[in-house]
């Protein structure tokens, strides 16, 4: 087996691509030739399929799974004074729109195992002005709903669940959306489905389902034929047609997706558990194939290892012919959230995991022979660079 950096010849592997069908894509051209393209009976069909998707729980479409919270926040009433306690490791959204309300985040560090928000730290973070937890299934891998609704229940707070990245992930067999308070997905590009840009927002009754489309679109509330009335400030947050075609068109692949995926992560398991491989220090997510969506696969690079330093690690993997990404940096060492206060040092396992989680490449398109390209190069790659001399 040759170990060059011959991938010269192989197509470039990207870190993530969707998988959109060419019956999707003819429905989309329908949509653009039928004279409405806006929001419209495309968006209506898709919230019905969610409806049905999460159990009968109230739904609504928006364009992304960040207004999704913001306005999942509003109709929980939390702004100017109030906390969010949530964690540090994910994508900026996540706190911006506790920001964007007015409110304060308080960051509480995470497990290293889960990399999730470690939810024995919760409790010690709740004063008179926490208002909501806001935790996040990283990867897909989900937050244990038990003891997170048993905190939420005994002090009295609402739950955002930031499910941007657990579509399709499950929590003692029931699926993430289907219980629980409010709980966002994220339909971007990356995430395992797709509208291109949008997300949605499950909500638990039609009151709230009403203001979730008030804040959706200028907090417009319409009757008859020339009745209108404001009664919130609302943005502009209302999912095209266009987009919902696309995702009608990716929902009824969801388990067929999350499939692969997961067959592929059981190949990266499976090479990277070869002894001489396993050696080399690299930190492997928790193996949970009844839970996860596997939305990504990320590995935590052993930085006391090696010679060279993450983006020369992604930089060799790109000159290997593969993407790699960071998810993510640590939030609270963002120059905005820097300048509210927080510093090196607060989150000392968050920090760890932030400096040297890598994610590398799935998407339901790859086969088992990427993986062993991918994990190959890896393995090269972190050989070559490691700090002392190995010998076999
Ligand atoms: C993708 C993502 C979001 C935001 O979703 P958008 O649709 O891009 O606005 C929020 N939180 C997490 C954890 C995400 O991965």
């Amino acid at each position: 087996m040759s170990t060059s950096p011959a991938a010269s010849t192989a197509p470039f592997l990207p870190l993530t691509r969707p998988t959109i069908d060419e019956e999707t894509i003819a429905g989309v051209a329908d949509v653009l030739r039928s004279g409405w393209i806006t929001s419209g009976p495309k968006v209506k069909e898709l919230e019905a399929k969610l409806f049905d998707y999460f159990g009968g729980r109230p739904v609504r479409v928006f364009n992304s799974g960040t207004c999704t919270m913001e306005i999942a926040l509003r109709i929980a009433g939390v702004g100017p004074g109030d906390e969010v306690i949530t964690t540090p490791l994910s994508w900026v959204a996540t706190s911006n729109v506790i920001l964007e309300v007015g409110a304060r985040p308080v960051f509480v560090d995470i497990d290293p195992v889960t990399r999730n928000i470690d939810l024995e730290k919760i409790e010690p973070a709740i004063t008179a002005k926490t208002r909501a937890l806001l935790p996040v299934d990283l990867a897909g891998f989900p937050v244990d709903r038990d003891r997170l609704y048993a905190i939420a229940r005994q002090h009295k707070l609402r739950v955002i669940e930031d499910a941007a990245q657990s579509f399709g992930s499950t929590w003692g067999g029931r699926r993430i959306g289907s219980f629980g308070d409010f709980v966002s997905f994220s339909f971007h590009p990356n995430k395992n489905i797709t509208t291109i840009e949008g997300g949605c927002l499950v909500l638990n009754d039609e009151r709230e389902a009403k203001l979730a489309e008030q804040y959706r679109l200028q907090g417009v509330v319409r009757s008859g034929f020339d009745g209108m009335e404001v009664e919130v400030v609302g943005g502009k947050f209302n999912l095209t047609d266009v987009a919902a075609r696309v995702g009608l068109g990716q929902l009824p692949h969801i388990d067929a997706f999350n499939a692969k995926r997961a067959e592929l992560v059981r190949a990266y398991f499976e090479l990277l558990s070869a002894p001489a491989i396993a050696a080399l220090g690299l930190g492997l997510p928790p193996q949970d194939f009844s839970g996860s969506n596997w939305h990504m696969f990320q590995v935590v690079l052993p930085d006391d290892q090696l010679t060279i330093k993450r983006a020369d690690v992604m930089a060799q993997m790109h000159a290997s012919g593969i993407g790699t990404g960071v998810h993510y940096p640590a939030i609270h060492l963002f120059a905005v959230y820097r300048r509210l206060g927080w510093k090196e040092g607060d989150f000392p396992f968050a920090e760890k995991v932030c400096r040297n989680i890598l994610t590398l490449p799935l998407f339901p398109a790859m086969t088992r022979d990427d993986v062993r390209r991918v994990v190959e190069a890896l393995v090269r790659i972190l050989e070559a660079n490691a700090k002392n001399e190995r010998h076999s």
